[in-house]
């Protein structure tokens, strides 16, 4: 499990890096034009934390989760705005459902398990939900889809590949939706027909677990 988490953050703090432009290009038509920077600074402070070395734990589980939490402080104590506390929220409230997993639980329901419990984080922080053109509404159809992906008896590779192709599918949803959470929220209806950048950067993250667990 440490092996994906440490995979994952590099590979998204890369792709981060990469599409860094692209993020603020969208922020900058319905917001303040800072997403991509602000992703790119808490993901490679999060690499630098990882170059330290995994912690200590007396489990995977808990060496997974405690790496989690780090990261998500990390970016907290990063990135300002709206986006830096979420996603630390959200990667705490993660590194803590891994930690409380039980020794020998499948890799695809422990990561249910903590993009179920990020996804909380991120409601109750951002009092949000689905259908307000945020973050949510990559994430939330994402753990729909892969819990029914699980339930349909998927290996992790199905699992995690149905979670990415739902962000993704819910990030592009997000182009007809009016804002109502967020910065863009101040913008009304001139925040329909764009696409919400935050549900871009967690369909990105999304897509790199899956490829991360691809030979899972
Ligand atoms: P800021 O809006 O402070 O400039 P960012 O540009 O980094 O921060 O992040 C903006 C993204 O944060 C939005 O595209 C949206 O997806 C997400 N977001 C903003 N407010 C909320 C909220 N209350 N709940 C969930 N996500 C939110
Ligand atoms: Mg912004």
């Amino acid at each position: 499990m440490i092996e994906v988490i440490d995979a994952w953050l590099r590979l998204a703090a890369t792709r981060l890096h990469d599409q860094s432009h692209a993020l603020t290009v969208l922020d900058q038509a319905i917001g303040d034009g800072d997403h991509g920077t602000n992703m790119d600074r808490g993901f490679t402070a999060i690499v630098a934390s990882l170059d330290a070395g995994p912690p200590e734990g007396d489990s995977e589980l808990v060496i997974a989760g405690t790496r989690l939490r780090v990261a998500g402080r990390t970016l907290i104590s990063t990135v300002g705005g709206a986006a830096g506390p979420l996603y630390g929220t959200a990667l705490m409230r993660a590194g803590g459902a891994v930690a409380a997993a039980a020794e020998g639980t499948a890799t695809s329901e422990v990561l249910l398990a903590a993009l179920d419990a990020g996804i909380g984080g991120i409601a109750a922080l951002g009092k949000s939900s689905a259908g307000e053109k945020t973050m949510l509404d990559a994430l939330m159809p994402a753990l729909q889809a892969g819990r029914a992906a699980a339930a349909a008896g998927g290996s992790t590779r199905a699992v995690i590949g149905a979670i990415a192709d739902a962000g993704e599918a819910g990030s592009t949803a997000t182009i007809p939706m009016l804002a109502t959470k967020g910065r863009a929220s101040y913008l009304g209806e001139r925040s329909i027909g764009h696409r919400d950048p935050g549900s871009t950067s967690s369909a990105l993250l999304l897509r790199a677990l899956a490829d991360v667990t691809a030979g899972a």
